[in-house]
């Protein structure tokens, strides 16, 4: 095992114990990614020369403070490419912003780079986060660790596959719709999906805004407890951050779960989930009631539209965000001599945007169109607050929900590119927390073959810390099994 291969927090042990320095870790993470990013291609941009002077940096705070040094301090830290790093090229996965340089530091960035961690590079996505395969990268997709040929799961595929092949100890994604999730589950590792207003969105290269959430990508538990809690806290530069107090995750982690009650959505294991997946989730669920855990069974009668609302919602907002894209302010301008403005707008972007990309505006001005809204986006927004309604009532009876993260394993590059309505339902468990904003992680429960399953735990509003608790008992028990 080599110092890569590592979680976060046995590195961050031998940091302050003076075993290794963050200089060691980070050449042995650099040498991971010398060697894997051809084949996996995890990153769009990969910062070398960045990270060893801020290894060095960490190693000198480490030497003066030690044992009291930030917990991230000289642990190396991949981030998601729609996430803004001052002074280093953030492009979204999309040509159209494939020279820009931000100017500032997202806040969760800020907010690891300020403790100390040492970004080593900035991860593949599908386009602007639109996708769940990872495929609708302008750079190429990113590649399953486990299987090459098989895809990562999107649209954090280029974190999950760092993350998994020690290509840096963990990782920031984001998850619209189950975009932190999926990946983790289908490269298995274990990813949370913080409750909307958790983290700051500020420097967020926004998709959808009323469900984009930034959270944490790990081998462990612990090491997603520990970068969620770097990354938390009200922020002022973004008004829908929300002012409430952040527990100590990691503390949490280890609490006894006798007595808490879990949901199984009868909604969520119907026609259409691989038998195999659903055999692993009871099989955890069963290990779960013998820990001391009480199984009651829960209705979520609109989980059935869920999917419609969701790419009803998203496509309407990002056709609205990405409005922003004219070859005028930010990125590509695809002609410099046009022949007017109109004509400079539409071969930029004609050019700049992938296929999947056009799709989604189009959907989106199409269902915020005069005479279409009331039909389409207002009907969604309806039925976003009965699935809202539907948790509510769901979370009046038990403390959290375990469900699948997605209904199939992982598939092979190219093998549902043709047909983006299947590719929309693989998020059928997940997106319904975007619309409610409620946190879910994903852990592994076992393997089908070479691909691991994973599990969703489903948790109420800012309540990461037992979705967490919970997370780290399956991690013990699937280990033990
Ligand atoms: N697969 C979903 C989509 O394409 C979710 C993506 C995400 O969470 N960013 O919209």
């Amino acid at each position: 095992m080599e110092l890569c291969d590592l979680s976060a927090i046995e590195l961050m042990e031998m940091l302050r114990s003076g075993e290794t320095t963050s200089r060691e870790i980070t050449s042995s993470v650099l040498n991971r990614i010398h060697s894997k990013q051809d084949r996996l291609n995890a990153f769009i941009t990969i910062t070398k020369e960045e990270a060893l002077k801020q290894a060095d940096i960490a190693d000198r705070i480490l030497k003066e403070k030690g044992k009291e040094a930030p917990p991230l301090a000289g642990i190396p830290v991949a981030v998601k490419d729609n996430l803004c790093t001052q002074g280093i090229r953030t492009t979204a996965g999309s040509k159209i912003l494939h020279n820009f340089i931000p100017t500032y530091n997202a806040t969760a960035v800020d907010k690891i780079l300020r403790q100390g961690a040492v970004l080593v590079g900035k991860t593949n996505m599908d386009e602007f986060g639109m996708g769940s395969s990872n495929e609708n990268s302008a750079y190429g997709p990113a590649r399953n660790p486990l299987n090459p040929e098989y895809v990562t799961g999107g649209s954090s595929g280029g974190s999950a596959s760092a993350v998994a092949s020690g290509q840096c100890a963990v990782a920031l994604g984001t998850d619209t719709g189950g975009s932190i999730r999926l990946p983790s589950a289908f490269c298995g590792v274990t990813g949370i999906k913080p409750t909307y207003g958790r983290v700051s969105r500020y420097g967020l290269i926004s998709y959808a805004s009323s469900l984009d959430q930034i959270g944490a990508i790990g081998r462990t538990v612990s090491d997603c407890a520990l970068l969620l809690g770097a990354i938390s806290g009200h922020d002022p530069m973004d008004s829908t951050s929300a002012p409430v107090d952040c527990p100590d995750f990691i503390k949490s982690i280890n609490r006894e779960i006798k007595g808490i009650r879990l949901g199984i959505p009868k909604e969520y294991f119907v026609e259409g989930i691989d038998p195999g997946i659903k055999d692993k989730i009871f099989n955890a669920v069963t290990s779960l009631e013998k820990e001391g855990a009480e199984i009651v069974e829960i209705n979520l009668p609109h989980t059935k539209y869920a999917i419609s609302a969701y790419y009803l919602i998203a496509t309407a907002e990002a056709s609205s965000n990405l409005a922003r894209y004219d070859g005028v302010k930010y990125g590509l301008r695809a002609n410099p001599e046009p022949k007017d403005i109109i004509s400079m707008y539409e071969e930029t972007r004609s050019q700049g945007f992938g296929t999947e990309v056009k799709r989604r505006i189009m959907l989106g001005s199409y269902v915020l169109s005069a005479g279409y809204y009331d039909a389409y986006y207002l009907k969604a927004q309806k039925v976003r607050r009965l699935i809202r309604e539907d948790f509510d009532r769901a979370f009046k009876k038990v403390d959290c929900l375990i469900a699948p993260v997605s209904p199939v394993l992982p598939f092979k590059l190219g093998e549902r590119l043709e047909d983006p309505l299947q590719m929309y339902l693989v998020d059928i468990y997940t997106v319904s927390l975007n619309l409610s904003g409620l946190p879910g992680i994903s852990v592994p429960c076992g393997k089908l073959g070479d691909f691991p399953v994973g599990l969703q735990v489903i948790g109420k509003t800012f309540d990461e810390a037992t979705i967490l608790n919970l997370g780290h008992i399956i991690e013990k028990i699937t280990e033990s099994v």
